[in-house]
């Protein structure tokens, strides 16, 4: 079975940036990631929040930190890790292979909430990926749910491809930056239903439009696509039976990323904390490759790391 000094699970800015600082420090690192290499980033058509580079798409900025990331020396598999068993070595077993490792980080980020409406797994025409799906509805008309960054930037690029957005939220305020608020407002394709909920997919064989009630009223909108972005769940069912979860499914872990098991880290968007950003899923990845090294070192003293430079 094949040892590694650090394994990271989640390759999304999180983990990269874990995989990077724990191979300059001179650590073996294997990465595993189940589906989308950069994670939730990937799929961002524009990243306009991260210092230094004012206006990035997500696909490129997940790619530079792999590139970064490869270019140091980190491996990555893409894999589904199943199981995860701690003692000395831990053991990761993934549906392909099975790995030890001295030190674990946890870095699985989040995954997309649902509306939990019947026949939205099954009904063609409903996504949760703009930039993925959204040229599928070039010159249609189509429905963005949500009110946080997501949905705005999704209704924001989907304006650009779609004959008509109308971008349904559940209250009159948005939790999204006003910035992007502004910018589609200015959009003469783009309509809002404020106050508004979805109350059922219409259609047979694909979905053909919404019925929306809003306060006093029930009426239908005629739409080809509906883009779900409602949020995120985080995705800690796999480390649940090793760590206790808060009353929201996420890992408690201090500042330094470490927690109640020695040796086991969590980062990024999984872990407990105010503030889910990528800078905030990048700044952890660095403080627990940090600390990991440092947990490593202690554990073996004798053997100094090699930095890579
Ligand atoms: P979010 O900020 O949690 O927003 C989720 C939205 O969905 C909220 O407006 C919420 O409404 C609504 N919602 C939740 N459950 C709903 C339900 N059952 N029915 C109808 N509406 C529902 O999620 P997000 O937009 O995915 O963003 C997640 C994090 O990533 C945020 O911190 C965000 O700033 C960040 N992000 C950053 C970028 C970037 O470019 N840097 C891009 C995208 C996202 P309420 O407001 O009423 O609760």
């Amino acid at each position: 079975m094949e040892h590694v000094d650090i394994l990271i699970i989640g390759a999304g800015p999180a983990g990269l940036t874990a995989a990077i600082y724990a191979r300059r420090a001179g650590k073996s690192v294997l990465l595993l990631e189940k589906s989308a290499i950069g994670g939730q980033i990937a799929s961002s058509p524009q990243v306009q929040n991260f210092p230094g580079l004012p206006s990035i798409s997500g696909a490129e900025l997940a790619d530079r930190l792999f590139d970064q990331a490869t270019a140091l020396g980190a491996r990555l598999e893409l894999e589904e890790v199943l199981e995860i068993r701690d003692g000395d070595p831990k053991t990761v077993v993934t549906d392909y292979a099975s790995y030890t490792c001295s030190a674990l980080i946890f870095a699985a980020g989040m995954t997309h909430r649902s509306l939990g409406l019947p026949r939205e797994d099954t009904l063609p025409g409903i996504s949760f990926c703009a930039v993925c799906d959204g040229a599928f509805y070039a010159g249609k008309d189509t429905a963005v749910c949500g009110g946080g960054n997501t949905a705005l930037q999704d209704a924001l690029y989907l304006s650009g491809l779609c004959r008509q957005v109308t971008l349904i939220h559940r209250r009159g305020t948005f939790r999204g930056d006003p910035i992007l608020v502004d910018t589609l407002r200015q959009r003469p394709n783009v309509s809002f239903a404020l106050d508004t909920v979805i109350e059922e997919l219409l259609g047979t064989d694909a979905l053909t439009g919404l019925r929306l009630r809003s306060p006093g009223k029930t009426w239908d909108l005629p739409v080809s696509g509906l883009f779900q972005a409602v949020g995120q769940l985080p995705q800690t069912a796999l480390i649940s039976p090793l760590l206790p979860l808060d009353g929201a499914g996420f890992l408690s872990a201090g500042e330094d990323c470490r927690t109640s098991r020695p040796g086991i880290f969590a980062a990024g968007d999984c872990r407990a904390k105010s503030l889910r950003q990528l800078t905030t899923a990048c700044a952890d990845g660095s403080s627990a490759a940090t600390a990991a090294v440092r947990y490593l070192e202690a554990l073996s003293p004798d053997t100094p790391s090699v930095p890579v430079l």
